[in-house]
């Protein structure tokens, strides 16, 4: 269909012939004129009716909103509204006439509770900040994919029917998988590493990590975008290097691309400073301690303890060398010390955004770790056979991307940065 994008509008010359599709956002009523505010994916435009020109003004003023129309009419670009461009309408088709009322308003000032306005998720997104956040969202994942391709990476697709779990059997969603026991991936960890097996021995993958969460917290979702690499021939520091690059790469991509969703957020980003502060797992609990909060060695830094890392790294930084205990059985021991392990987490202020590590690659060591971990190997031939016929050394990431856009955005809820959000209770739309 033939069509001009509101945001292009400014760019014609004045007096154009223009063709708008979209939604009638706003309807006012005049004595002699209409005005229709249409909305379509790129922004919005004011159409003016003139009752000379129409015999059916008395249709167009009780037009519903959020119909979807189609306007014809001319270009003006000496307007003077306060857009400084309108549209001086010739025709109206109604293409599809909108209910009402609407169950959610799209400009109401006052936004209504989130779970009205993830019930009715397709009218939410209609407000054109929330299509904001996923243009840049989709920037953002453009530009981490550009800078793995330039970096020799391949995107590569694995199972997410699997019949083993990667990060501790809590919190796996089981499938029925006709005679078999299956489960939802919680990330493509092992599947990654058997690809460095293969001799592809740079992946990446962008696809859905299913969590069985128990609780319903403003960071976690119980499907979350993982955003994985692997990368043969590398230990966690060329990994680490690899994580800082591609962020900034995304930001740098969403900069270029999406300075004016920005402005609608009311948001300034910078791209960040490469190489990102590194601070050991034992510095942390030191900074936590001069705090008042003490972390037994071996348990995991609390959000307390981390807000007060935060404070002191702001914005990008990594913590690096996490005991043993706290990572899973594919993390590499510190050959000096293995109560320590070669593995980091990119934070942003007190919120981890990424783990990862360099890999055990050792069969037998591999072996030894399922045990400590209290796992069967055999429940994992599949993956440990990888690693008898020649594994290189390897290392790798996983990113939360919708924990990056909310850290980035200064959302206040990760939902805000899913289209259709699964939680302990939500399930549809
Ligand atoms: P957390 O401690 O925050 O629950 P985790 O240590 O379980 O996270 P990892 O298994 O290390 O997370 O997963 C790697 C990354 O995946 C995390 O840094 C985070 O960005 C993202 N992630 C993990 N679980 C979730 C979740 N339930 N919802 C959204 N993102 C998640």
């Amino acid at each position: 269909m033939e069509r001009n994008f509101t945001g292009d509008l400014r760019n014609l010359p004045d007096g154009t012939n223009v063709i708008i599709m979209g939604w009638a956002q706003e309807i006012r009523s005049l004595k002699n004129l209409v005005f229709v505010v249409i909305r379509d994916s790129t922004g919005q435009v004011q159409a003016t009716f003139k009752r000379e020109n129409f015999s059916n003004m008395d249709q167009l003023s009780t037009l519903s909103r959020e119909s979807v129309i189609r306007v014809e009419g001319k270009l003006n670009l000496q307007s003077k509204s306060k857009a400084g461009f309108e549209v001086e309408a010739s025709s109206i088709n109604v293409i599809n006439v909108s209910e009402s009322p609407l169950p959610l308003g799209i400009i109401d000032p006052v936004e209504a509770d989130f779970e009205t306005r993830l019930n009715n998720r397709f009218l939410d997104l209609r407000k054109p900040v929330k299509g904001s956040i996923f243009r840049i969202k989709s920037s953002m994942l453009w530009g981490i994919r550009e800078y793995l391709h330039q970096q020799n990476f391949i995107e590569v697709q694995t199972p997410k029917i699997v019949a083993a779990a990667t990060e501790g059997g809590a919190d796996l969603f089981p499938v029925e998988y006709f005679e078999k026991e299956a489960y939802l991936n919680q990330s493509p960890q092992l599947y990654k590493e058997i690809l460095i097996a293969s001799g592809i021995d740079r992946v990446f993958e962008v696809g859905p990590a299913f969590r069985a969460e128990e609780h319903n917290t403003v960071r976690h979702l119980n499907e979350f975008t993982s955003v994985d690499i692997e990368m043969g021939f590398s230990d966690h520091h060329s990994a680490m290097s690899m994580l800082e690059n591609a962020v900034k790469k995304g930001i740098e991509n969403v900069l270029k691309t999406n300075s004016s969703d920005l402005q609608a957020l009311g948001l300034k980003i910078e791209s960040p400073k490469v190489p990102f502060p590194r601070i050991s797992y034992e510095e942390c609990r030191k900074i936590a301690s001069s705090n008042g909060v003490e972390i037994p060695f071996g348990e995991d830094l609390s959000v307390e303890a981390l807000k007060f890392v935060g404070e002191k790294f702001h914005d990008f930084y990594f913590i690096v060398d996490w005991p043993s205990s706290l990572r899973p059985f594919y993390t590499m021991p510190k050959e000096e010390d293995d109560r320590y392990t070669n593995s980091y987490d990119l934070q942003y202020r007190e919120k981890e955004i990424t783990s990862g590590a360099q890999r055990v690659h050792n069969p037998d060591l591999l072996t030894k770790r399922f045990m400590e971990k209290g796992l069967k190997p055999e429940n994992f031939e599949f993956y440990i056979k990888a690693f008898r016929y020649g594994m290189p050394p390897h290392a790798g990431w996983g990113l939360g991307l919708e924990r990056l856009l909310m850290i980035l955005l200064d959302l206040q809820n990760i939902r805000e940065a899913t289209l259709f959000p699964r939680d302990r209770t939500r399930i549809v739309p």
